[in-house]
């Protein structure tokens, strides 16, 4: 009875994998197909100042609208972008989107893109940022790209000496997600990031307990004596944002701010000018 049941759930276990493994396939074909069929979308969302609420700039957000499930997370399709090695072509679409839309933005503004570990173990990041550069005519210093500290894990040596040639074009970088990853203090140390972002998960609690405030205050302090703005993520309440702004953090970002959207929709609010109407895309394309 008891083998019974045993080799029952064995076969089950088995089975449910083989749906996993068969759904994830499915959803690997169909990231594909969405590439080719130009499917996928950047929204954007609003980076501000602390003391000025001044919008810095904007960080753009990967986008897939699914014919037949919908919109789907990248959370979920980001790994298995990874997994299959899309996530090359996939991300040059994104840095190559992005940097020609906001080369049409009024010079203040930045834009922040997310750099995947993959592409950046697997493409040659620095002749390919130059080159999209070049192409499309945006300023270096208006680039930021968003790495995290486990795409730096693997290889410190050189993942230094990429992103040093990266910032050698001019080019910021930001530490995303900070406080979640394994070697936070030592990332710091040996390496001279342009901004930190402090994850989202330390904001959740940031008015209800008092070590989460504890830490927020000890990454500011941080930030300030290693001379690296710090932005808070997941803002959503105003308590939150007057909490950051008494604790003199520099920059934020977060729901109350702005939640990710389709680039027409900040321009047609207004908060962001096109520095030509020469350069029709970003119009023409408003889901660009
Ligand atoms: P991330 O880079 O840390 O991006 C911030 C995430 O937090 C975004 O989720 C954003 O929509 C969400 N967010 C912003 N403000 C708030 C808030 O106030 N409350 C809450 N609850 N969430 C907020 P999203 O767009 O779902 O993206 C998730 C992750 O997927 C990103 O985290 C990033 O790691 C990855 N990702 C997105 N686009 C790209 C991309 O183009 N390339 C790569 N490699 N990864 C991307
Ligand atoms: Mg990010
Ligand atoms: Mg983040
Ligand atoms: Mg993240």
């Amino acid at each position: 009875r008891a083998k019974a049941d045993l080799v029952h759930s064995i076969c089950f276990y088995e089975q449910s994998m083989d749906e996993t493994v068969r759904a994830r396939r499915t959803l690997t074909a169909d990231l594909k197909e969405a590439i080719e069929k130009d499917q996928l979308d950047i929204h954007y969302q609003v980076q501000t100042s602390v003391a000025t609420g001044e919008i810095r700039g904007f960080e753009a957000l990967l986008r897939w609208k699914h014919p037949e499930r919908g919109h789907i997370s990248p959370m979920e399709f980001i790994p298995l972008a990874e997994e299959s090695g899309l996530i090359l072509p996939l991300g040059e679409w994104v840095l190559r989107t992005a940097c020609s839309r906001a080369a049409n933005w009024q010079p203040a503004y930045k834009v922040s893109i997310n750099i995947s570990p993959v592409q950046f173990v697997h493409a040659d990041l620095p002749r390919l940022i130059d080159e999209i550069l070049k192409e499309t005519g945006l300023q270096p210093a208006r680039l930021e790209l968003e790495l995290t500290e486990s795409t730096i894990f693997a290889d410190k040596e050189r993942s230094f000496a990429m992103l040093r040639q990266i910032k050698e074009l001019g080019v910021s970088i930001a530490l995303d997600d900070f406080g979640t990853g394994y070697s936070s203090l030592e990332t710091l140390r040996s390496f001279p990031f342009d901004k930190i972002k402090l994850d989202r998960s330390f904001m959740g609690e940031a008015e209800t307990s008092p070590q989460a405030k504890a830490i927020i205050r000890a990454v500011l302090a941080l930030g300030k004596s290693l001379e690296i703005p710090v932005l808070a993520e997941g803002i959503e309440t105003q308590g939150q944002l007057s909490l950051l702004s008494a604790e003199g953090c520099d920059e934020a970002q977060g729901y109350l701010l702005g939640r990710p959207v389709p680039l027409f929709n900040i321009i047609e609010s207004g908060q962001v000018k096109l520095a030509t109407i020469a350069l029709p895309d970003a119009i023409a394309c408003p889901n660009g």
